[in-house]
């Protein structure tokens, strides 16, 4: 029997006031591992609740005892790691390796950020008037929602939480219908470093109702958002409505560049790992492999006698390189973007089907697909979120920024030359938030920010030293310790003229 979970609310897990509920699925197998409840209005109420009086607690905690409770999270989070990292595997389907990577992620951005306890810095300014003091300090918005997807079940929600939490936020977290159980494991295991009740709540449930009401809700003062583009917009309209401060981390439709001069068989790695790691299901993920015609035979042979030796199946076998799509719709989706792919014109060079029968029989499994296309074609610009790379040929430097560009999206992006005014060159041009010279579009350090333009999100960033601001508001504070009303340009001149006469 399959276990049944609640909600974490005030410090407890509690059943839902509603009756219905979903399960969670196995995607190599299609067991299903656990029952969640789809959150009411009370129950979404309940939590908003919780957090509210937990974030009149926790903002008086000094941030440095924050960030002593973070850091005891992260030394938990250690302690359980292969235990969090085989649960990912088994819900999410991305091989154990990187599983344990992005446990790994989550336990070094909770270390991190615990630091930013003893920092949270402002500025302090000279005043224009005499005997006067100016600073800024960081205060917390207040109750934060969390709204997080499926395909990184730990290490995103690790990024929102930890960043709200050495800010002095509280927080709901809703995370993704395909992936609960991760997110329930990660909260109970950090919970156990002893923040104080209601600083950390989680909800479940579909985002069209759970989500909706949370967002929604008065004591929420700030949403931090990571899906797809078209959800995005419906958070950020729906935020704007509250004009509450709404942050976005979206898609992405991440090229890689392959200059003449480039490392073939360097490019042929990453590509192989920036493609097809997490099945392609990364908003990172190298979707786009653009390559200098003169050495296209050569890198496009070399990458397809590799993808062909790929070894697909359980993602808990080490020996393994590539498991399952998250569930059945997704297996749809990418394999008609296949299909779409072909029918306008596109070479199917390998792959391009699902895998059926046998071991593959109840998951969902697709080959690693690579298909020759030109920039223009459906699976040239849309976000696939799967195994499959589109491969278009260019003449030159110039020519690979334009196509690199001429899309929606501006999340990450990568270059393999060896020419370093090139590289630099690439460095200002390509337009996404981060770029990677000789190395594949994913693989970001958490102690950078993380985030991307365009269509990818509304500007800010995650992780980092930048991660705060997401969870902080800025304070100017004005100390007059003159004595007397002192009034800011009006008064300035009479009082310069007094100090020099
Ligand atoms: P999704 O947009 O379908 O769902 C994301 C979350 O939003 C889920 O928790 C979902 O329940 C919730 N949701 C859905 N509708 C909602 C609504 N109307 N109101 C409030 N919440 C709602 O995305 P997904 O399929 O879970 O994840 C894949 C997408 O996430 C891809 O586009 C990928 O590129 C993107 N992604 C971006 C980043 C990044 O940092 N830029 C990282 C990972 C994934």
């Amino acid at each position: 029997m399959e276990e049944e979970y609640g909600l974490y609310i005030n410090g407890k897990w509690v059943a839902s006031k509603g009756r219905e509920s979903f399960t969670t699925l196995n995607p190599y197998n299609g067991e299903v591992l656990a029952v969640f409840p789809k959150a009411t209005r009370e129950d979404v109420d309940a939590a908003a609740q919780s957090a509210l009086s937990g974030f009149k607690r926790w903002r008086e905690v000094p941030p440095p005892m924050r960030g002593e409770l973070i850091l005891k999270a992260a030394l938990n989070l250690e302690k359980r790691k292969e235990e969090l990292s085989r649960l990912i595997s088994l819900e999410n389907g991305k091989v154990i390796a990187e599983a344990r990577g992005e446990v790994q992620e989550a336990i070094d951005f909770f270390k991190y950020i615990a630091g930013e306890g003893r920092r949270l810095f402002g500025e302090t300014t000279p005043s224009e008037l005499p005997s006067k003091f100016n600073m800024t300090v960081r205060l917390p918005k207040g109750p934060a929602a969390l709204i997080t997807p499926w395909n990184f079940p730990v290490s995103i929600p690790s990024w929102k939480i930890g960043a709200a939490l050495i800010s002095g936020c509280s927080v709901v977290l809703k995370p993704a219908s395909d992936t609960p159980l991760c997110a329930a494991r990660f909260v109970e295991i950090i919970e156990e470093a002893g923040f104080p009740t209601g600083t950390i709540n989680l909800i479940t449930g579909t985002g069209a109702e759970a989500g909706t009401l949370l967002i929604d809700h008065p004591a929420i003062r700030a949403v931090s958002f990571t899906g797809g583009v078209s959800t995005g917009r419906e958070v950020y309209a729906q935020g704007a409505k509250r004009l509450i401060q709404v942050h976005l981390e979206l898609g992405g439709k991440n090229p890689l560049i392959v200059m003449d001069d480039a490392n073939i068989d360097l490019a042929v790695e990453g590509t192989l790992f920036g493609a097809f790691g997490t099945a392609g299901q990364r908003c990172t993920a190298t979707s786009r492999l653009l390559v200098h015609r003169d050495i296209y035979h050569e890198l496009t042979d070399k990458l397809i006698s590799r993808v062909e030796k790929f070894r697909i199946g359980n993602p808990l076998d080490e020996n393994i390189d590539m498991g399952p799509v998250i569930n059945r719709r997704a297996k749809d989706t990418i394999l008609s973007y296949i299909a779409s792919g072909v029918d306008e014109g596109g070479n199917l060079l390998t792959g391009g089907h699902a895998l059926e029968g046998g071991e593959y029989s109840k998951g969902n499994f697709i080959e690693p697909t690579i298909i020759e296309t030109r920039h223009g074609t459906r699976i040239s610009l849309e976000e696939i979120f799967g195994p499959v790379l589109s491969v278009i040929k260019f003449s030159d430097f110039n020519e690979a920024i334009r196509i690199a560009n001429d899309v929606q999206y501006g999340l990450s992006s990568s270059i393999y030359t060896r020419d370093i005014n090139r590289a630099f060159a690439a460095i200002s041009l390509l337009e996404t938030g981060i770029t990677y010279i000789n190395a594949p579009t994913i693989g970001a350090e958490i102690h950078l920010p993380f985030g991307g333009v365009k269509n990818t999100g509304t500007g800010g960033r995650e992780a980092g030293s930048t991660a705060i601001e997401e969870f902080t508001e800025l304070k100017s504070v004005f100390i007059d310790y003159s004595d007397r009303l002192q009034k800011a340009q009006i008064d300035t001149a009479s009082r310069f003229k007094e100090l020099l006469t």
